[in-house]
């Protein structure tokens, strides 16, 4: 690899002209590359846990909320509906205790 020793610009291959016009090149060691090789595997790492992340909150949000809202009335009828309450006057015992 090749950069111009003016503008930085990099070429795979030795070029007689860069863009800028500049004929000076600094040749740069095939070490780099595999550096910036390494470089990207790490990003690509952290991008796939930062997706998974982002799945799961999503996940979180919408996969646990949503059902809520369908169960939630139901239960709450049922109660309503099985709950008695007798009136007061038919428990009530108003006999005395002492008849006699
Ligand atoms: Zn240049």
């Amino acid at each position: 690899m090749f950069k111009c020793s003016v503008c930085q610009k990099i070429y795979n291959t030795k070029v007689q002209y860069c863009d800028c016009g500049n004929d000076e090149f600094e040749e740069i060691p095939a070490t780099k590359d595999s550096k910036s090789y390494a470089v990207n595997a790490q990003q690509l790492i952290s991008w796939l846990i930062f997706g998974i992340c982002i799945i799961i909150s999503a996940w979180i949000w919408f996969g646990t909320d949503s059902p809520k809202p369908n169960h939630k009335p139901l239960p709450k009828k049922e109660v309503q509906n099985s709950q008695y309450i007798p009136s007061i006057d038919n428990i009530w015992d108003s006999t005395p205790a002492y008849n006699k």
